[in-house]
């Protein structure tokens, strides 16, 4: 395999008892700015990513370059490559798997079903497989979803509340995870946090999210199509600025403990955490346009329909009392702030490609 002679430098910690972190989907928008956060206080990080077209893979190449010029390396290879894993944990004593590698997304389901199971289901249960064979047995930090909460309608939605109406397979997939990862947890005593990401949003983001999109069509005078939910009721979000959601993830690797020990052979039973990663404050779809409009100084063209029934939920309001108290996690960004900095980023990166590599990252 052409990167078994270059991982090594990549995965060893430059600090004392810093992490040895395997990254997948580090070439995604959360796991790129997550690997850099890491490398930048000297955690050893390699990165996987299958850099899938399911958005422009330009933008995925170009995080990826980032994270080379920061001597992180990033395999091309899928999560269902059993073979793939094992020779990498083999050769790397990994002490935690973040794993971000997922199809996201709640529209893409209607034509694409299979992806998510391939991502999702088959590509979360293959890394559990080598996780759970691998000596030493690392701690799995994973990315979950608001999107568990479905339809249920007791705001701010707690981790503890039921999680029994999915609006998408997406949503569905991200329950189906943390069924999966519990088994592997309380059969095979792999130590499992699961975070429920609120809406994240920011520079190097999405290019299928609202804000992305909207940004792009408000720029090229092209119409955006906002949806409200029943009886005209503006949709609104818990967006969460990504810095925040990297300061949640490497607390969560942090306390995550590390090995149980090798083959099954735990010492205790080991952990199984789930939080909500979330900013607490709801913003409507409409003032997310406003607030876009202002900094883009230009108006968007709006079109506004009834939400179709088969993707989105009405709103997200997370109640992270959990997260701050076991993770120390404080959200510090409001919406504004952080759609302005945003807004710098993307029009750097698009106005101006041939610097885009060396735009701020975060
Ligand atoms: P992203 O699409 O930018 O990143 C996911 C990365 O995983 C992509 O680069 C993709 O190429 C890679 N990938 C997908 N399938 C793979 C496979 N089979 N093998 C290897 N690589 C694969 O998405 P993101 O916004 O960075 O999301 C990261 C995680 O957080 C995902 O699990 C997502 O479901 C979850 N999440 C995100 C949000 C959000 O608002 N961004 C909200 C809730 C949950």
């Amino acid at each position: 395999l052409h990167w078994e002679r270059q991982i090594g430098s990549s995965a060893t910690p430059r600090r004392n008892s810093g992490l040895s972190v395997l990254v997948t989907g580090a070439a995604g928008f959360v796991g790129s700015h997550c690997s850099l956060a890491l490398h930048k206080r000297g955690d050893g990080v390699v990165g996987l990513d299958n850099f899938n077209p399911y958005y422009d893979p330009s933008l995925k190449k170009a995080r990826s370059a980032l994270l080379s010029s920061h001597s992180i390396f990033v395999i091309d290879g899928d999560i269902n490559d059993a073979n793939l894993l094992s020779k990498l944990f083999d050769l790397v004593p990994f002490s935690h798997v973040l794993h971000l590698a997922a199809q996201a997304g709640v529209r893409y389901a209607i034509e694409n079903p299979s992806s998510y199971v391939h991502s999702n289901i088959a590509g979360l249960v293959s890394l559990l497989e080598a996780v759970k064979s691998a000596d030493p047995q690392p701690a799995v930090v994973w990315a979950s979803s608001s999107s568990v909460y479905g339809l249920n309608d007791k705001v701010p939605f707690s981790e503890s509340d039921q999680t029994d109406s999915p609006a998408s397979l997406y949503a569905a997939t991200k329950k189906a995870g943390e069924e999966i990862t519990h088994t592997y947890n309380h059969i095979y005593g792999l130590s499992i946090t699961g975070l429920r990401f609120f809406t994240v949003y920011g520079p190097w983001g999405r290019p299928d999210m609202a804000y992305f999109s909207f940004t792009k069509a408000i720029l090229a005078g092209k119409p955006i199509t906002i949806y409200h939910g029943r009886d005209r009721v503006d949709l609104a979000r818990d967006f969460t600025y990504i810095d925040d959601i990297v300061r949640g993830c490497l607390a969560s690797l942090d306390t995550a403990g590390k090995s149980t020990g090798s083959g099954g052979k735990k010492r205790g039973p080991a952990p199984y955490r789930i939080f909500n990663l979330g900013n607490t404050s709801p913003v409507t779809v409409p003032t997310l346009v406003s607030i876009l409009e202002r900094y883009l100084k230009a108006k968007a063209k709006k079109n506004v329909v009834e939400m179709p029934g088969n993707g989105d939920v009405p709103f997200t309001h997370a109640n992270i009392t959990l997260a701050m108290e076991e993770l120390g996690y404080k959200p510090t960004t409001n919406l504004e702030t952080g759609l302005k900095k945003f807004v710098k980023w993307y029009l750097a990166y698009y106005r101006n490609p041939p610097r885009q590599i060396k735009t701020h990252f975060g």
